[in-house]
């Protein structure tokens, strides 16, 4: 079963797709499909998927991240990997959705993806041991994420706020997986078409289950909250133009395009 958001009609929508059916819902009911889906099967108005323009599939109150998490990333940018989940934040306004523009700001030279497995959670939970987690149904989704770093800047600054935190740095789809998590996820990551990034969440140091407890000491985690779980080697830069998909047979493709940030629309409301 999987569940997203898309706009029908310029409407914003929460789908649940399973198998060949789709239906769609008010906004509104996100959370509570995101905890109970079956509870909303075949309630909705049933459409074709091709009637929905995707958008990204969650709004989190925040985006945890874990970095240097697999052993052969680490290595290829010179690093250590951590004893403890190394943790950061991106915002919440990073986030974009699947085909939406990538954009590649002035202040860097050297944009880089970075293709991972992100949890959703489903419940609230703080301070929360290993051992409770797994008593716990139905507490995650899965989905797909790209971590898209600009690479100096993260070098250059003691924080990693520039780095990691402009805005379109967060893309996320295309949708959650609500299918109890699995152990294992292969996880690629194509460049225009080349794979440069292939690897399998077995090679995480720190795995779903201990990442989540750590982070669920520090802050309380919402319904909604992405974690990315970090990326494998093969991290390389990207340039105006290019195509990044991140991919796992067991979710689906996010794909994104590279825009100059010329296309940004500057905003006051
Ligand atoms: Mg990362």
């Amino acid at each position: 079963m999987r569940i997203g958001r898309g706009k029908l009609e310029k409407k914003t929508v929460v789908f649940l797709s399973r198998k060949d059916r789709t239906e769609v819902f008010q906004d509104r009911l996100f959370n509570s499909i995101l905890e109970n889906p079956l509870e909303f099967q075949s309630q909705g108005e049933k459409i074709e998927p091709g009637e929905l323009s995707l958008m990204a599939p969650v709004v989190p109150s925040k985006i945890v991240c874990v970095g240097r998490n697999y052993q052969d990333h680490a290595k290829e940018l010179g690093n250590p990997i951590p004893d403890e989940p190394l943790l950061f934040l991106k915002p919440p306004s990073s986030i974009i959705g699947p085909n939406q523009p990538i954009l590649y700001p002035p202040s860097t030279a050297n944009l880089q993806f970075e293709g991972e497995i992100a949890l959703v959670m489903r419940k609230r939970i703080r301070q929360a041991s290993v051992k409770e987690i797994t008593t716990i149904s139905n507490l995650f989704g899965v989905t797909l994420f790209n971590d898209v770093t600009a690479r100096d800047l993260q070098r250059k600054d003691k924080t990693w706020l520039r780095g990691k935190g402009h805005d379109t740095f967060a893309p996320i789809g295309p949708h959650v997986i609500l299918s109890p998590l699995e152990t294992e996820y292969d996880i690629l990551t194509k460049l225009n078409g080349d794979i440069m990034q292939k690897s399998n969440t077995r090679h995480m140091k720190f795995q779903f289950l201990d990442i989540v407890s750590y982070v669920s000491e520090i802050m309380t985690l919402e319904p909604g909250d992405v974690i990315p779980t970090g990326t494998p080697a093969g991290v390389a830069p990207m340039k105006i133009g290019d195509h990044v998909e991140v991919v796992s047979p067991q979710i689906g493709v996010l794909s994104n395009y590279v825009e100059s940030w010329d296309q940004r629309t500057p905003l006051i409301t």
